[in-house]
């Protein structure tokens, strides 16, 4: 995308200017806030950046001219074609490289995505492309999110949360959707509840109570908060 590698390499007068980060930043956000509801409005775009809605509406602006964005403030932002290539390419460079820093590096899975977050916006494609091949061409990250290929599709799961799976039901850990929250990771990594792993519901107690699990040769009682935040695919 060349207008947006001019501005990263720009000089003094485009330093006022967007950098490439909060580009990426932004247009990964709005990535992730569509999958829940589209268009995107200016507010939730603010509360998910950090920044009051003033800000949050010149950003969008000036994405708008850049070509990522489609937006008309009392309507709310939609990514581009272009906007939506350059979010998938995003996320495929943290996704491979949360992946990278765990195997190649032996970081923990609740520490890889802080680091991911700075690395992903200034790896170059070539050392995606070793990243990926040094990886075996991975289709998930730890935390079993799917990592986008280059033509930007993803594997899809068809996951339900932990807490629809009845009692007596048997199910396999797919996916732990806030990767960005390091203290539930370490509580799961220490329960045994990380993609792949086997669990069995033994009781579910009543009035959204506690679920009994069987997991890792343990039984454990989590909260139904808990399990809403754990995808799992069901087992026969
Ligand atoms: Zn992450």
């Amino acid at each position: 995308m060349p207008q947006i590698d001019s501005l990263d390499r720009g000089g003094s007068q485009q330093r006022d200017s967007l950098s490439h980060q909060a580009i990426e930043d932004y247009v990964k956000t709005i990535y992730a806030l569509a999958q829940e509801e589209s268009p995107v409005s200016t507010s939730r775009v603010a509360a998910a950046r950090l920044v009051k809605p003033a800000s949050a509406t010149s950003m969008l602006q000036r994405l708008a001219r850049l070509g990522l964005v489609n937006y008309e403030k009392h309507y709310g932002a939609t990514l581009t074609p272009a906007g939506d290539k350059l979010a998938l390419e995003v996320i495929r460079h943290h996704r491979l490289l949360e992946l990278y820093l765990m195997e190649a590096l032996g970081f923990r899975w609740d520490e890889v995505h802080e680091q991911a977050d700075v690395l992903e916006h200034v790896i170059s494609e070539k050392l995606e492309e070793r990243i990926a091949a040094a990886l075996n061409y991975p289709i998930f990250d730890p935390h079993g999110d799917p990592i986008p290929a280059l033509d930007g599709s993803m594997a899809v799961v068809d996951t339900t949360a932990l807490s629809d799976v009845p009692a007596g039901g048997r199910a396999r850990v797919s996916r732990i959707p806030d990767d960005s929250n390091s203290e539930l990771l370490r509580y799961l990594a220490g329960l045994g509840l990380v993609p792949g792993a086997e669990v069995v519901v033994a009781e579910v107690a009543p009035f959204l109570g506690p679920l009994t699990i069987e997991v890792a040769g343990a039984r454990q009682a989590i909260g139904r908060n808990l399990a809403d935040l754990i995808l799992v695919i069901s087992i026969q």
